[in-house]
């Protein structure tokens, strides 16, 4: 029996919402795109959700709207994916690599604030915004961020493509203080927790980023043409700014609403499969669990178990792949990849928690539409394996 890697779990009635925005012949962004966003925000405890059509347009929108611009410096770790990273060069700024802690895979706290510290002399007035990356759905300490925010005047967008639903120390990823400038970012990805094919949503307290986001998703039109998909809407519009085109269509909305409505019975699923996994593994010493602190309901979009060195991590996957279970990396580290090697001249020792625990890592497969033969197909699978290199 093979077991995929990730499949996304679309059900008939997924099938029936998109086939009646089809009938409606609304096929691009409108009703379902506005009732999307509104339940989203409710979901989260969010004010504000502008849909667009993938978490990198969200980011960037977002990092966009709060004026990040040349030489300013953004702060995240490099174990995650080339969008979180990819925004903050569109817009000439430089993205600002702090080491992992090893337990969560999450940014170093300590160590994010030892390197304020020393921006703050070293480059004055540079440091504008942070990126906190909340992998495979363990919520990062937020209480802590907005901390460092406030005491350096940053902002916060966070990168919250895996941590749908999640929450840590009673706090929803979605939500943000008043007094903190920023968004949350989720991601629709096909592989994602929840699914619209491609899709993303900005989500903000404040009401101008949201309305500058929503603008600059749709050419930088001014609000009255954006508008016009609500009720007395005309044709006159105005180009504030040349903006970018990410807007979310109403056939993925219309995906995105079930998947929305069936996201906690999905995320209950992922966590079964997650239990069944450390009860079967706890006992193997050559396998690092997943561990989720106290206080967290973890989204569990991704199981990551470490090996004890690449070569055993690499043994692993090729039993795996063998035996035809799917396994993937999360994540090769930005500073490892050519881009950043070239562009900043990071050496793989700079950040050597996020390289050491790249070089052990291993995600198996976890999503909600698994059957029960499949999880027990991959619990054989990783049992049979010797433990060992060869
Ligand atoms: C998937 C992912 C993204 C990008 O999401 P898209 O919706 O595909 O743009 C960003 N950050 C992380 C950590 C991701 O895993």
């Amino acid at each position: 029996m093979s077991v995929p890697f990730a499949l996304p779990d679309i059900g008939e009635r997924e099938i029936a919402e998109v086939v009646d925005t089809l009938r409606s012949l609304w096929i691009t962004t409108g009703p379902k795109a506005r009732l999307f966003e509104e339940r989203f925000a409710k979901a989260v405890g969010g004010s504000h959700a502008v849909a667009v059509n993938s978490c990198t347009a969200a980011l960037h929108l977002a990092l966009e709207a709060l004026g990040v611009e040349t030489g300013d410096r953004v702060y995240m770790s490099p174990y995650t994916f080339a969008a979180t990273a990819e925004v903050v060069r569109y817009l000439g700024a430089t993205p600002v690599f702090v080491d992992i802690e090893p337990e969560t895979l999450n940014i170093d706290l300590a160590k994010l604030a030892d390197r304020l510290a020393d921006d703050s002399r070293l480059f004055p007035g540079r440091a504008k915004a942070v990126m906190p990356v909340h992998i495979a759905g363990v919520p990062v300490e937020m209480n802590a961020v907005w901390d460092l925010a406030r005491k350096y005047d940053l902002a916060v967008v966070e990168d919250a493509a895996h941590a749908f639903p999640a929450e840590r120390d009673r706090i929803t990823v979605g939500w943000m203080p008043e007094d903190i400038r920023g968004a949350v970012c989720f991601s629709f990805y096909a592989t994602k927790t929840i699914t619209t094919g491609e899709g993303g949503m900005l989500v903000s307290r404040d009401p101008h980023l949201a309305d500058r986001a929503r603008g600059m998703s749709l050419h930088g039109l001014s609000r009255a043409a954006w508008s016009r998909y609500e009720a007395g809407g005309s044709w006159r519009y105005d180009i504030m700014a040349p903006g970018f085109k990410y807007n979310l269509t109403d056939v993925a909305a219309a995906m995105g609403l079930i998947q929305l409505d069936r996201a906690e019975e999905m995320r209950t699923r992922r966590q079964r499969i997650a239990s069944k996994y450390q009860q079967a593994f706890h006992h193997r010493v050559e396998l690092r669990l997943p561990s989720v602190p106290a206080s967290t309901t973890s989204a569990w979009h991704l199981y990551v178990v470490r090996a004890e060195n690449q070569v055993a991590r690499d043994s692993l996957i090729a039993h795996l792949t063998e035996e035809e279970v799917g396994s993937s990396v999360h994540f090769i580290p930005l500073h490892l990849h050519s881009y950043y090697r070239d562009t900043y001249g990071y050496e793989p020792d700079e950040f050597p928690v996020a390289t050491a625990e790249f070089q052990k890592a291993v995600s198996l497969p976890i999503y909600s539409s698994m059957t029960e033969p499949q999880v027990d197909r991959v619990i054989d699978v990783v049992s049979s394996w010797s433990g060992v290199a060869g």
